[in-house]
């Protein structure tokens, strides 16, 4: 079969869901036996997310081959079975970067390199890279119609359709249909002029994704369908839910995956949506529920941890419960101590970060469930100060630190490991303080050795794993010996023995920390091994008392 084209773009206003809406037509897609990939184009300047705030553009989202990526690819993972890499985000600046380096080598000598066609064929050609082994190209342009920075991108995918011919392209406009409450109506207006934006730039959508809070009549579609020229039976609701996990079934009860297919001329087998009504089934209806602390920094966006919110949501799909997750900041803890949104909790898990803000609250929260029996889980950072709690208080080393936070600590049990493999580029790689802030973090799928009989053996059931990381500093070898003399348990290594990957405390009902990005492999209908374990263990120490 010829690769098809589905093309998303946004309308009215940011925030309406167009990754959820890509990913789910993807997992539709999927459902009838088709072969997808996903791609997102963002129009901003920088090359990667990776040097971004995370206040600003939310989670960094890490592929397996150390790509540094919007969020939406983390969505795009959730719902598919899609592997996704670098070629799977692109932005302008990429694209720029790209062109200038071909400009520079005499790619283009004798011409001037113009937005079309030298950046729109660029653009095209990133499109066309994914097209080889699937039935189905997924592209999300990030931003909304109308946006200066988006045009270029607008008008590769315009061009696409001559290209390729009509009927292997699908053009989907997400939009909004808002109820005015004052005049008791649902609005068409702002529709109106978002595919008046799109088609001014020669885009005539052939379906209308229409966000609203309820179920759009007929009589609406049938004028969104006559002011926007599209078939009326290619306006979709696109209806607020109780979890997004519903979306993938709600658009299927609009019959927008029969529409897609139909206009890209596509014959499939029978859509099976069962494993999705199976998750939102449990979802719905939870047997339990657990209280989990998430102690971090970025506590005021739900955004900046994305990923980890929602597998911390499959842990309890695996237990049957419902995960009620407080985000607690740390700077808190530090001002006024331990408070009830602490004690209270079944479980308490540290994050990933950067930056020295709020670490001594950190410190502090683990001692707490370290000490009260709390089921703990840290991530990343979260387990590098785990460490160096136990170097402080257990085993009396006062002035531990990691060297990211006070580099004349007299006991650096976190630190630049000067030279280190690469699995990824399969080189040995040096490091020092003074290092570029890009090229020195460990990025992507590394192999991890499990130790038999730990918390982490007991999750995976299998001696090697391979995870994802995202972070410069390590465990200090030099510590090792110490810390297991002193009760912790080294459970995970990588297989030189030289790099420390999880660490555990035995004599706690479940406490582990891990340098890698466990969130980041973690699926609805196959839950993470880790948060599998840590929303059972909570659950346990809820139900015992503890
Ligand atoms: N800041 C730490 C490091 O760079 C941890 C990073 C993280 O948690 N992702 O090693």
């Amino acid at each position: 079969m010829k690769t098809k084209f589905i093309f998303i773009t946004g309308g009215v206003l940011s925030s309406l869901g167009k990754g959820l809406a890509s990913s789910s037509i993807g997992a539709l897609m999927e459902s009838r036996g088709l072969t997808i990939t996903l791609l997102k184009f963002d129009p901003y300047i920088n090359v990667d997310p990776g040097t971004m705030n995370p206040f600003q553009h939310g989670e960094v989202f890490v592929t397996d081959d150390g790509a540094e990526t919007d969020l939406d690819l983390g969505h795009y993972e959730r719902y598919t079975h899609t592997k996704l890499s670098q070629k799977n985000n692109c932005t302008t600046g990429r694209i720029y970067h790209s062109v200038i380096t071909k400009e520079r080598r005499g790619d283009y000598l004798g011409g001037t390199v113009q937005v079309i066609p030298h950046i729109t064929d660029e653009i095209k050609r990133t499109i066309m890279e994914l097209a080889d082994d699937v039935d189905v190209v997924i592209t999300e342009v990030g931003g909304t119609v109308g946006d200066i920075e988006s045009l270029p991108f607008l008008e590769a995918i315009r061009q696409f359709k001559v290209d390729v011919g009509r009927e292997n392209v699908c053009y989907i406009h997400l939009t909004l249909v808002p109820y005015i409450k004052t005049a008791g109506e649902l609005k068409t207006k702002p529709t109106q002029h978002s595919v008046k934006g799109l088609s001014e730039i020669g885009i005539q959508p052939d379906i209308l994704l229409c966000r609203t809070d309820r179920l759009l009549p007929p009589e609406i579609k049938a004028k969104i369908a006559l002011f926007c020229n599209v078939e009326q039976d290619a306006v979709i609701t696109a209806k607020d839910v109780e979890t997004i996990y519903e979306v993938p079934i709600v658009f299927h009860q609009e019959g927008l995956d029969e529409k897609i297919i139909e206009l890209l001329h596509m014959w499939t087998k029978a859509p099976n949506l069962s494993m999705w009504e199976e998750i939102v089934q449990k979802i719905k209806n939870p047997l339990d529920e657990v209280y989990i602390a998430v102690v971090g920094k970025y506590v005021n966006l739900r955004d900046s941890y994305k990923s980890l919110n929602e597998a911390l949501a499959h842990g309890g799909l695996a237990n049957e419960c419902l995960v009620n997750l407080e985000h607690v900041d740390s700077e808190e803890i530090e001002r006024n101590g331990i408070g009830d949104d602490i004690s209270r909790a079944d479980g308490i898990l540290v994050p990933g970060g950067f930056g020295q803000r709020g670490i001594e609250g950190k410190i502090e929260v683990i001692r707490y469930a370290r000490e009260h029996r709390v089921p703990f889980f840290g991530i990343c950072l979260g387990m590098q100060l785990a460490v160096t709690e136990y170097v402080r208080n257990v085993a009396g080393l006062e002035r531990a630190h990691s060297a990211e936070f006070d580099p004349d600590t007299p006991d650096p049990v976190i630190y630049l490991m000067k030279e280190w493999t690469n699995y990824q580029k399969e080189t040995v790689e040096q490091r020092h303080e003074g290092s570029d802030k890009g090229g020195t973090m460990r990025l992507g799928a590394y192999p991890c050795h499990l130790l038999e009989g730990s918390f982490a053996y007991e999750a995976y059931k299998e001696e090697d794993i391979s995870e994802r990381h995202r972070h410069r500093y390590e465990f200090n070898t030099r510590y090792r010996e110490l810390l297991t003399n002193k009760g912790m348990r080294i459970s995970g290594l990588s297989p030189d023995n030289e790099l420390v990957e999880i660490i555990e405390i035995p004599d706690h009902p479940w406490f582990l920390g891990c340098q890698f990005h466990p969130e980041f492999k973690s699926r609805p209908w196959s839950p993470h091994p880790l948060f599998r374990e840590f929303i059972g263990a909570s659950l346990n120490a809820k139900r015992s008392g503890g």
